[in-house]
């Protein structure tokens, strides 16, 4: 069965998102600083209210499931929502649905023991905490079998030493989610576990703080964590399990960043398509322009391209519950989605000429933020090579010399099955 149709009830829910966002939340972007910066009086005063808004209309942190206080409602409306309020930078804070909290809690929900649930997960899901995935280290992010921060069992503790670079929000967070090698001498994904590491333990350094050109400000961490001791029950999962609880974490959360980034596409089409509409140049508005039109019409066919593979992904996950069976197309997704911005968001400034590159336009921003999402979680290239391995896995190689779809040999195949019928007809 095919159906790309909204049940009318949700599309409700979707046009109140849509117009809400718009009028309420997008205004935050230009006035408060960083979005995690949640025990600033600016944010309690104009954020929480607009937090409380989308509770009440029961849409608050809808990646959850009714256990957690979510809807349950799954990928694809939760992609047709991000799609939505991921335009504005505040948007997924005011629906409890920002990374990297939604991962972070994401595994705590499925490892977590009852005691790590209700002190990290609950407070975490109400946004009264923000917290930190601090896993690359300054030596190298893209294999993390380079890693070397380590953790070594002393009582009934763990001391924890090692930097990491690029720990997100690290100033703002109430906890680390760390990993860490414990185990050495194990099989290489096998070497190391991941644990909960409270933000006031003695021995976590902010080194200090990074930000990606033009971001307002550094909230990007190089961390160093010195003697630090947590008690053995602030290990995440099973010892030696740390690959596992990240693919949990970062298959969901690659994800969420496509569903979003879908967001700051459309925006900057929508905004090309007004510009193209609007500036008149050699006596004709741009949009009669066939040069200009090829622009809108190629970002328009790459974005619905994009988002049907995001929906699709999407779908996929919710009928299989299992990132492993959508490993292709999550990275397929991820691998697609820094060129999909980049080129949209290229195409927009350019179209706005001066106007467009100078800093009272968001393109530049929107160009810079394609090469974040081609890194985070991930460079492009190692999601291209899992897309690679796993289609090829569909696939055999030939044992014959020439290849098995050689034309002699198909039509060979082809008059051994209809040769006698043909021969009846004298031809
Ligand atoms: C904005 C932002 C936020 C981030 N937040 C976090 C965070 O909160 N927590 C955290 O732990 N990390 C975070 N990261 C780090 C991120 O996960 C790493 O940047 C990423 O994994 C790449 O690691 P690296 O930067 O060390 O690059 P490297 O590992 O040095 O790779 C550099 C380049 O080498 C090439 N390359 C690497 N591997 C291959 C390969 N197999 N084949 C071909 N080419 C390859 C690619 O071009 C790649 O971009 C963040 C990064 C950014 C940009």
């Amino acid at each position: 069965m095919w159906d790309f149709e909204t049940e009318p009830e949700f599309q409700a829910q979707l046009d109140w998102i849509d117009q809400f966002v718009r009028a309420e939340v997008e205004p935050l972007d230009h006035l408060l600083g960083n979005q995690w910066n949640i025990h600033d009086p600016r944010f309690q005063k104009l954020a929480r209210p607009l937090q409380a808004k989308v509770r009440e209309r029961g849409l608050w942190a809808c990646h959850l499931g009714p256990e957690l206080g979510g809807k349950g409602y799954g990928q694809v409306k939760l992609a047709l929502m991000n799609e939505l309020f991921g335009r504005s930078r505040f948007g997924p804070i005011i629906f409890g649905a920002q990374a990297p909290d939604t991962g972070n809690a994401e595994i705590l929900a499925h490892y977590g023991t009852p005691e790590q649930k209700q002190r990290f997960l609950e407070p975490l899901l109400a946004n009264e905490i923000v917290s930190c995935f601090s896993m690359t280290e300054p030596q190298g992010g893209a294999d993390p079998l380079v890693f070397t921060t380590s953790a070594v069992p002393d009582g009934d503790e763990w001391v924890i030493n090692g930097e990491k670079w690029f720990s997100s929000n690290a100033r703002y967070a109430a906890f680390f989610i760390v990993m860490a090698v414990t185990d050495p001498d194990a099989s290489p994904y096998r070497r190391m576990s991941m644990f909960i590491v409270p933000a006031e333990t003695p021995g976590v350094e902010i080194i200090r703080n990074l930000s990606f050109y033009g971001e307002p400000e550094s909230s990007h961490a190089y961390m160093r964590y010195a003697d630090v001791r947590v008690p053995a029950e602030n290990m995440l999962g099973g010892r030696g399990d740390a690959f596992v609880v990240a693919q949990t974490r970062l298959g969901g959360g690659r994800l969420h960043h496509a569903m979003r980034t879908i967001a700051q596409a459309r925006r900057a089409l929508e905004m090309m398509c007004e510009r193209a509409l609007s500036r008149v140049t050699k006596g004709e508005v741009l949009a009669q322009k066939q040069m200009v039109q090829e622009k809108i019409a190629d970002s328009w066919i790459q974005l619905r391209q994009f988002r049907l593979l995001v929906l699709e992904t999407a779908w996929m996950i919710d009928k299989h519950h299992d990132y492993k069976k959508v490993r292709k197309n999550i990275a397929a997704v991820k691998a697609a989605m820094p060129g999909v911005l980049h080129d949209i968001a290229s195409r927009a400034l350019h179209l706005h000429g001066s106007l467009g590159i100078s800093n009272e336009m968001p393109f530049a921003d929107w160009v810079i933020n394609s090469f974040h999402v081609g890194l985070a979680d991930g460079p492009t290239e190692v999601h291209k090579i899992t897309v690679a391995r796993e289609v090829l896995k569909e696939f055999d190689p030939s044992e014959k010399l020439f290849p098995d779809y050689h034309l002699p040999a198909e039509e060979a195949r082809a008059l051994d099955l209809y040769g006698e019928l043909l021969d009846e007809l004298g031809n």
